[in-house]
């Protein structure tokens, strides 16, 4: 199968989020499975100090862009560039005045206020560079708000050409909690006729709403997990869009993300002082846990819990009712690490929880790959307290690094964390520890479950073991990922024997 992948985010090249592990994990399995993929991505500059090295270098491919945005063309290049270890092509769509940014999207917790006229000369250079390129792809896979006009172009616009009519599309939803809303006089910016701005297309309550589009226009819509797939349908977690994915229910299919075992397995993770996997835990995990602790000065002690969290630092992520507990949670002998960035108000907290609590917390402001690798090596439980995670990839990193994971049960964290309760135990299912309520209580109580389990190393090493030994990869859910592929592309089969 022919197939582009268009999105914002890509490891190793550009990220702030899940979302780009997803992309070029998802990507790089397809290829692996034989699938002619093409991925593409808008050319940031992080890109060239971002990508592996000279054997990724990137080059021009000759291709020029001439964009309507409104009432102006605008001009760009598409680049090309690799991923080592990949058949993967990977194209860049160049145009500096959009893309030459510090940041991705928002610089200071302020949105670029261009973000809509960026995403929509992404999604038109993408579907003008599969043209232009004569790529032929039988599938156009669209990723969050971002790239959401491109099923609309497909159906609108490009679906008349020939090389596009067979071509179906598949958007996947990362996160419903950001949609891509900007005001109604932006509709004049995608180029489309403004027939299409009403409610069932591409209006929402008076603005444009390009995740709403998506969904209203791709062949196929996939989430992040099953329970989010459900979770979104109701009004509690739907973020005003529930009712167009009750609409689109029979096109809307929830996939469990994986986890990239290139990038993410204690075995061979370069980041890490002593690799290990599930033979060798002990002491290669022991190892991991002092230099974590040395790293972040905190008292190296091999007996005490280290509990971990690598997050951005938003609401969603349940950073207040660990607040709502912490006094609690440090009234226990355990260690907290944190790394993240995001909302001032939740640095600024943690930052002080630490400045009083230099035994027992240490926090990174930042950015940090490597040390996320050493926050999952290194800890022996991992925290996501999420109120809201349509997949969430952390505790599935957790698993894999015999870290137990302590979650809440949404999402995917619902679909992937199974609880130590007694009967789980019993039957050899459970891997971690999950509780309901949004409520720092709720989260206490597992908290103290899991360090009493600590406590019994027979249930503590089952619960690791278990963890370790499933099955997180890609490979996976890539065949799931082709199962709606081909029901997207028989989709436009019997549309167009219908007409
Ligand atoms: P989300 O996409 O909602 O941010 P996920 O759990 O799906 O949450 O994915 C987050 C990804 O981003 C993980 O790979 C995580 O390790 C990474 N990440 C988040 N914050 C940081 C940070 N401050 N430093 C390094 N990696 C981070």
């Amino acid at each position: 199968m022919k197939i582009v992948i268009a999105t914002s985010e890509a490891v190793p090249f550009a990220k702030t989020g899940g979302l780009a592990d997803v992309t070029t994990a998802l990507a790089k399995s397809l290829t692996q499975l034989g699938h002619d993929v093409s991925l593409f991505l808008p050319y940031y500059p992080q890109i060239q100090a971002r990508g592996a090295g000279a054997s990724c270098a990137v080059e021009s491919t000759g291709t020029d862009l001439s964009i309507p945005i409104g009432t102006h063309q605008r001009s760009g290049r598409i680049l090309r560039t690799s991923l080592p270890d990949s058949e993967l092509d990977v194209y860049l769509v160049d145009q500096p005045l959009f893309y030459d940014r510090r940041e991705l999207y928002r610089e200071n917790n302020v949105d670029y206020q261009d973000n809509c006229e960026r995403f929509i000369f992404f999604s038109r250079g993408v579907l003008e560079a599969v043209r232009q390129l004569d790529l032929q792809p039988d599938l156009i896979h669209a990723h969050d708000w971002q790239t959401g006009l491109i099923p609309a172009l497909l159906t609108l616009e490009y679906s008349q050409q020939p090389d596009f009519a067979q071509t179906g599309s598949v958007l996947t939803i990362h996160n419903l909690a950001f949609q891509g809303q900007f005001w109604h006089w932006d509709m004049t910016l995608t180029g489309l006729d403004w027939k299409h701005f009403n409610w069932r297309e591409m209006e929402f309550y008076g603005h444009l709403n390009l995740l709403k589009t998506g969904i209203v226009f791709a062949d196929q819509i996939t989430t992040v997990s099953p329970t989010y797939a459900r979770e979104i349908q109701t009004k509690e977690h739907g973020a005003g869009l529930d009712p167009v994915l009750k609409f689109r229910e029979e096109r809307l299919t929830g996939i469990l993300n994986g986890v990239d075992v290139t990038e993410w397995n204690p075995a061979l993770d370069p980041h890490l002082t002593k690799n290990y996997d599930v033979e060798s835990l002990a002491t290669g995990k022991a190892a991991c846990k002092a230099e974590l602790q040395r790293l972040m000065q905190l008292p190296v002690r091999k007996d005490v819990p280290l509990l971990g969290m690598v997050s951005r630092m938003a609401d969603q992520k349940g950073f207040d009712i660990i607040a709502g507990c912490m006094d609690e949670l440090l009234a226990e002998d355990l260690q907290l690490v944190f790394l993240g960035t995001g909302d001032e108000t939740y640095e600024k907290y943690l930052r002080q929880v630490a400045d009083e609590n230099p035994e027992q917390v240490a926090v990174t402001v930042g950015f940090d790959e490597g040390l996320a690798h050493k926050i999952e090596a290194g800890c022996d439980m991992y925290l996501m307290p999420s109120r809201f995670e349509p997949c969430g990839l952390n505790q599935m990193y957790s698993l894999v690094y015999g870290t137990v994971p302590i979650v809440r049960a949404v999402g995917g964290l619902a679909d992937s964390v199974v609880d130590a309760s007694a009967a789980n135990l019993r039957s050899g299912l459970a891997n971690g520890f999950s509780f309901e309520e949004y409520k720092p209580a709720a989260l206490l109580s597992a908290v103290r479950r899991a360090l009493d389990a600590y406590n019994v190393p027979d249930q503590w090493q089952q619960l690791v073991t278990t963890g370790m030994s499933t099955d997180w990869s890609w490979q996976r859910s890539a065949k799931r990922y082709l199962d709606v592929y081909a029901k997207a592309i028989a989709g436009v089969a019997n549309r167009n024997a219908d007409e």
